[in-house]
């Protein structure tokens, strides 16, 4: 299977290709050439979660062998990496069906495709002409840099660097980054906002003496962000995997539709349902649900999509995004793989910060329903969710029982629902103490008293990766200012060589 890319204008690649170069040169997002059709439960039924991933995975991956794919599933999702379940559901109403993605080493769902990409990534290198390390340059707000960094420790040929704003990221996060072990990983606080850091990572994957300075000791730059089609197979599986576990319970029968209700902020867990959905997954609708940051409401309900708002800082973080850059693959899937008017409207976002794609309209509200939810509604959901189930949602997935809750009120809800989880509770310990128990429960108390108060409120034992943070030591200290990173990165790996 060959890969092409939305902009039309690059060269077809095979996806270790596109894996490896991450974004196709014309500046657009590599796609497979032909969607394979899922013929039923037969492959899905009988294997583990690691199978399920290594059938999903050859239908895409076809220039990997069948031991590179079963190996890298069985690694990136051993019972090591994530010892309770890998992504069990969770029935907690007639219709509402957790699906729980947040067993991995970090508590969020970034786990689920970077725990594989480094193994996909490494086998992509191998197969390329050239056979150089890969350096992988990370800017992150928080949940990604972390993921990123357990899923490439210790994996062969390949070095992190993950750049993180000096004050701009929680207190829980930082210390997850900045105690991560590894013989190959590297974290810099910047002294600066999340900005400077992309911004400075950019310039750094475009810099001729950087590249020159890493060809020098042997390694190429790459990126993990999640426009890598590598990223985004692997988030494919779990919606089958989940689908097959409700034929199991007998929840559905096979080929009866589902509902599907994503918290979404870079469009990349909901393009994954679409795709799954192409695939043959039977699918009612695909419920977005946003928080303040509404641009993907609106472009759904409309095709029109305009980013110029303020940007709202909310109590879900992760999906605080105006420019979700896989809403360019829907474009190119909806539109029949017209790659002039996906170049247009991709221009005309960089250009005005808006693009009319309203011909593509009652496609788009066919397959989707969508809403958002404020951050009062999110505290609220917590705490009634908490009190009539007795069960825990982080803020994002609050944000996605919610607009449930509006979804199944305006439309009444006809079948079973997959409702996406993408965060421990523990790991947005602050909202969800705040909802439980009010501002007075949480005045004053740090990061790790708020998630043994969480506990003992709630009876929930505190993930392990996050339980073990309290004891760890600080293993960076480095800090830098952007105009430095790229000199940083190069005295990082040469004191590592010595
Ligand atoms: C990244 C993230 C999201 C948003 O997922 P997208 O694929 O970017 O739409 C939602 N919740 C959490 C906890 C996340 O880390």
């Amino acid at each position: 299977m060959e890969y092409i890319s939305t902009r039309g204008m690059s060269p077809t690649t095979s996806s270790a290709g596109a894996i490896r170069t991450g974004m196709a040169p014309d500046g657009g997002l590599y796609i497979p050439t032909s969607i394979p059709t899922w013929r039923g439960p037969e492959p899905l039924s009988a294997a583990a979660y690691q199978g399920r991933a290594a059938w999903l995975l050859a239908e895409f991956l076809t220039d990997y062998t069948p031991g590179e794919i079963t190996g890298s599933a069985a690694a990136a999702y051993s019972s090591e990496k994530f010892p309770e379940a890998v992504a069990p559901v969770r029935t907690l109403t007639p219709s509402i069906h957790v699906l729980e993605l947040w067993h991995g080493p970090t508590s969020a769902f970034k786990d689920m495709a970077l725990q594989l990409l480094p193994h996909l990534l490494r086998y992509a290198v191998a197969k390329g002409e050239k056979q150089q390390r890969t350096l992988i340059l990370v800017a992150t707000s928080g949940d990604t840099g972390k993921a990123a960094l357990e899923g490439f420790r210790d994996v062969p040929g390949t070095e992190i660097v993950v750049f993180y704003p000096a004050r701009g990221v929680s207190p829980m996060q930082q210390w997850q980054m900045v105690t991560q072990e590894g013989n190959n990983v590297h974290v810099v606080a910047v002294e600066g906002n999340f900005d400077d850091a992309q911004r400075g990572v950019k310039a750094l994957f475009a810099s001729r003496d950087f590249n020159a300075a890493l060809a020098r000791r042997g390694l190429q730059s790459s990126s993990a962000n999640s426009i890598n089609w590598g990223r985004l197979v692997p988030q494919l599986v779990y919606y089958f995997s989940a689908y097959t576990d409700l034929v199991a319970r007998s929840i559905v029968r096979q080929g009866e539709p589902v509902d599907i209700v994503v918290p979404t902020g870079n469009f990349g867990n909901i393009l994954a349902a679409f795709y799954a959905l192409l695939m043959g997954l039977p699918v009612h609708k695909l419920v977005c649900a946003a928080n303040a940051n509404n641009v993907l409401v609106d472009f759904l309900r409309t095709g029109i999509y305009d980013r110029r708002r303020p940007f709202v800082k909310t109590l879900s973080p992760s999906m605080d995004i105006l420019v979700s850059s896989n809403v360019e693959r829907l474009l190119f899937e909806l539109s029949g793989r017209d790659s002039r008017a996906v170049a247009s409207w991709m221009e005309s976002l960089a250009a005005e910060g808006a693009y009319d794609a309203s011909s593509l309209t009652e496609q788009l509200t066919d397959i989707f329903w969508t809403d958002w939810a404020g951050d009062d509604e999110t505290l609220q959901t917590i705490g009634r969710v908490y009190q009539e189930h007795g069960y825990l949602l982080d803020p994002h997935t609050a944000v996605a029982w919610s607009v449930y809750e509006k979804y199944a009120a305006a439309r009444g809800s006809s079948c079973p629902a997959i409702l996406v989880s993408t965060a421990s509770p523990f790991k947005f310990n602050r909202s969800v103490a705040l909802a439980l128990l009010g501002e007075e429960g949480v005045q004053g108390k740090d990061e790790f008293e708020l998630v043994d108060l969480l506990a003992r409120h709630t009876g929930w034992p505190v993930p392990v990766p996050l339980r073990d943070l309290k004891g760890k030591s600080v293993r960076h200290k480095t800090v830098c200012s952007p105009g430095d990173m790229g000199k940083t990165v190069l005295s990082l790996l040469d004191q590592q060589a010595k």
